[in-house]
């Protein structure tokens, strides 16, 4: 079947998902954006469970992989089997100046024409292609609506500043780099947890994501399994939702479907999520006097002094609760408050956010136990909140 005889099952009609936890405004919803299923007789236990545990998913093989180009036969099939799941089509891109970044593509018609096409100029490691930054972003801009591009497992050596800069530089006509991954996946796996909260690029006080939102540029912060299923039974690997998952934030009014969840993505609206121990209920910021508020991935601009409200409900213990940012932008990003451990059950923080504030303010949270579902690693379990922005000015 060719990518052009495939319309009739790419769309997909909107439906109620099963939100995660709501926080005010917002419903979360779990998904997972970076996985592979390199054997389609496979495609069936590679999703199993995972539409259970998710509310949303990618499948997003190598183009140097023969099986990428009929990748659009599993989407169909998987969407055939489970209509009420956003699946969407993407692509692990061997990246023009870095190392691996996903393409995820609005559902279309044309979704799967898309990503051969990308794959075929500007992929490294598909022969006569041309991989270059601008040109390929260029490709992109193209599609409307556009696709997201989210950068990979940003190990030390695969990301460098400079290279997402040129990724972010906004002369570029549409914002397409919208992501980041802040974990590596593979967390069943020692390779997973070489590098820890502190050191891993992704995620580290003024690490990739911090030099994005010094930027003031809103960054969805990511986590995904990078799951194979073709390798399972060489060696163990957590399926889809089972560890690593990312929260999206959608309107909490109306029915989401998968333009929703792309469009919060590329807000910022997102946290990166490994196991299921916290829930965010709250991280926003207002001020009184001053109407609304905000969310994950706004940029409050209010100017007066405004209150950071932290609300959690965790079902484990908490070493740490710290909040990563800055209030200038003078400073270097840092952890601007340590709220030490908390018990479990409700957690309620207040954070005063003195006036003229500028810079951003993002979460982590670290659990106690270092336990992982069985066989894994044993090792610590994050969870990050992408930024708020304060009145940043775009550079
Ligand atoms: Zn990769
Ligand atoms: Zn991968």
């Amino acid at each position: 079947m060719t990518p052009e005889t495939n319309r009739s099952t790419t769309s997909l009609t909107p439906r109620s998902l099963t939100p995660t936890s709501r926080t005010p405004g917002l419903t979360w919803l779990r998904g997972d954006l970076h996985n592979h299923c390199e054997k389609p007789e496979l495609f069936k236990e590679h999703l199993a469970g995972g539409v259970e545990r998710l509310d949303f998913a990618a499948l997003t093989n190598h183009a140097q992989k023969p099986v990428f180009f009929t990748q659009h036969e599993m989407i169909e099939r998987g969407r055939q089997r489970y209509p009420d799941f956003p699946l969407f089509f993407g692509l692990e891109w061997n990246a023009a100046g870095g190392r691996h970044a996903n393409v995820v593509f609005p559902h279309s018609s044309e979704e799967a024409a898309h990503a051969y096409a990308l794959s075929r100029a500007h992929d490294r490691h598909v022969e006569g292609s041309d991989p270059d930054i601008t040109r390929a972003l260029q490709q992109l801009s193209q599609i409307d609506p556009a696709p997201v591009l989210f950068f990979n497992h940003p190990e030390p050596g695969d990301w460098s500043t400079q290279v997402l800069d040129q990724y972010l530089d906004p002369r570029h006509s549409v914002r397409i780099a919208i992501g980041l991954e802040a974990v590596h996946g593979h967390q069943a796996q020692p390779r997973g947890v070489r590098f820890d909260h502190d050191q891993y690029p992704g995620c580290a006080v003024g690490g990739l994501a911090d030099h994005v939102y010094e930027k003031g540029l809103p960054l969805a912060l990511l986590a995904n399994s990078d799951f194979h299923v073709h390798k399972q039974a060489k060696e163990y690997d957590y399926p889809l939702g089972v560890f690593n998952h990312t929260r999206v934030g959608v309107a909490a009014a109306g029915s989401p479907d998968s333009n929703d969840i792309l469009d919060a993505i590329r807000a910022g609206r997102t946290c990166a999520c490994q196991g299921h121990w916290l829930d965010l209920i709250d991280f926003s910021i207002s001020a009184s006097g001053s109407p609304g508020s905000a969310l994950i991935g706004d940029t409050w601009s209010c100017g007066a002094a405004s209150r950071l409200t932290i609300s959690l409900q965790a079902t484990e213990a908490l070493q740490s609760v710290d909040l990563i940012g800055r209030l200038s932008v003078e400073d270097t990003t840092s952890v601007v408050r340590q709220f030490g451990p908390q018990p479990v059950g409700p957690t309620n923080l207040i954070f005063e956010v003195p006036p003229a504030a500028s810079g951003h303010l993002r979460l982590r949270v670290i659990s106690r136990s270092h336990e992982r579902p069985a066989p894994g690693q044993t090792a610590a379990k994050a969870f990050f909140t992408s930024a708020i922005l304060l009145n940043s000015l775009t550079v």
